[in-house]
C-alpha cells in the first residue's frame, strides 16, 4: 500500500512529498511539531496534542495553520488514507517559506503544514516494554526553551545515537548531576521506598503527554508520586526506572550507564501504570 502525506492543502503519494527549500523548518529549525499514538484507528489523547501545539505555537508566534477542527479532519484523513490502526500520525508546522533572513517573514506569510501517519507492528508490546531497555547519560548541551515542541532537536539527535551506538534505547541528558529528560522521551525513578519520582515540567524538559496521563494514572492507582528534581545517583540506587511517551507509553530501563537497575528486570510499578494507561489516556473518536 502506497502512503499518503498531507503537505500544504494536498493529499501527495508519500515519495514526492516535499517542503521548499526556502521552508524555515529546514533553513532555521523555525518550527513546531507534535507526535501523537494512533490505537484502533483512533488518536490517543488528541486534545492534550493540540493543547501543547498551540502552546508551542504561542511561544514562537507563528499562527495556526488552520482551525484545530479543520486540522483534525486533516489528521483523521491521512490516518484514513494511511490505513493506520495502531502508529503513530505526525505533524509539523513552521513560519512558513520566505527569502532567508533571521527576521520573522511578513505577517501574511502563511505557515507550512505537514502530516504524514505511519504503522507500527498492530498491536504488538515492543519487546523493551517486556524486558527492559538500558540508557545511557550526557550532558545536557540543550537552549533554555526546551518546553517548546520545536523540530531544532540536533542535540537530541546526537544524544540518541551515542545510545543506539552503545547499544542503549535512550539517553538521559544530566545537568548539574540532575537527570533532566531522555532525548525523546520523560524519565522517572521509583525509589527504594516506593514513591514514583519525575522532574517538574514548568522548566528544563518537555511536559510529555504521556507523563501528564502517567502522573493521573498513578494518582487513581494510589501509588505516592513526587514532582521533583532526582540525581542521577539517585536513579543507581533506585528499585525502578522507566521513560514515557506517545509512541513508547512506558518502557521499563533495566540498565544505566551499564549499571544494573533494582534486580534488572522490568519492575511492577512501570509494569501497572502501563497496563492501566489507557484507562486514563482519551480516545479521540475515529
Ligand atoms: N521529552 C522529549 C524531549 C520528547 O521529544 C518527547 C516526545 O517526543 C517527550 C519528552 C515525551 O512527550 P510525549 O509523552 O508527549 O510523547
Amino acid at each position: 500500500m502506497s502512503r499518503v502525506a498531507y503537505v500544504n492543502g494536498l493529499y501527495v503519494p508519500h515519495a514526492e512529498a516535499a517542503v521548499h527549500v526556502e521552508d524555515r523548518g529546514y533553513q532555521f529549525a523555525d518550527g513546531v511539531y507534535e507526535v501523537c499514538e494512533v490505537r484502533g484507528g483512533r488518536m490517543i489523547d488528541e486534545r492534550r496534542h493540540m493543547g501543547r501545539l498551540q502552546r508551542s505555537l504561542r511561544e514562537l508566534r507563528i499562527v495556526m495553520p488552520m482551525s484545530l477542527g479543520a486540522l483534525g479532519v486533516v489528521l483523521r484523513e491521512t490516518i484514513r488514507r494511511n490505513r493506520v490502526r495502531d502508529g503513530i500520525v505526525y505533524l509539523q508546522v513552521t513560519r512558513g517559506v520566505a527569502r532567508r533572513d533571521h527576521y520573522f517573514p511578513a505577517p501574511d506569510t502563511p505557515p507550512s503544514i505537514v502530516v504524514t501517519a505511519r504503522a507500527s507492528i498492530p498491536a504488538k508490546v515492543p519487546a523493551p516494554a517486556i524486558s527492559g531497555a538500558a540508557v545511557i547519560t550526557v550532558p545536557d548541551n540543550r537552549w533554555d526553551r526546551v518546553d517548546i515542541k520545536t523540530v531544532g532537536l540536533l542535540p537530541n539527535v546526537l544524544a540518541k545515537q551515542a545510545a543506539k551506538e552503545a547499544g542503549a534505547r535512550e539517553a538521559w541528558f544530566v545537568r548539574d548531576g540532575v537527570v533532566m529528560e531522555g532525548g525523546s522521551t520523560n524519565a522517572w525513578i521509583v525509589t527504594q521506598a516506593g514513591a514514583i519520582v519525575t522532574r517538574p515540567a514548568e522548566s528544563g524538559i518537555l511536559r510529555g503527554i504521556t507523563r501528564t496521563v502517567l502522573l493521573e494514572v498513578a494518582n487513581r492507582l494510589g501509588l505516592t508520586v513526587d514532582e521533583r528534581d532526582f540525581t542521577l545517583d539517585e536513579a543507581f540506587a533506585a528499585r525502578e526506572a522507566f521513560i514515557s511517551s506517545a509512541s513508547n507509553v512506558v518502557v521499563p530501563i533495566v540498565s544505566i550507564d551499564g549499571k544494573t537497575i533494582g534486580d534488572g528486570k522490568p519492575g511492577p510499578v512501570a509494569r501497572s501504570l502501563r497496563d492501566s494507561f489507557y484507562d486514563v489516556a482519551e480516545f479521540a473518536r475515529k
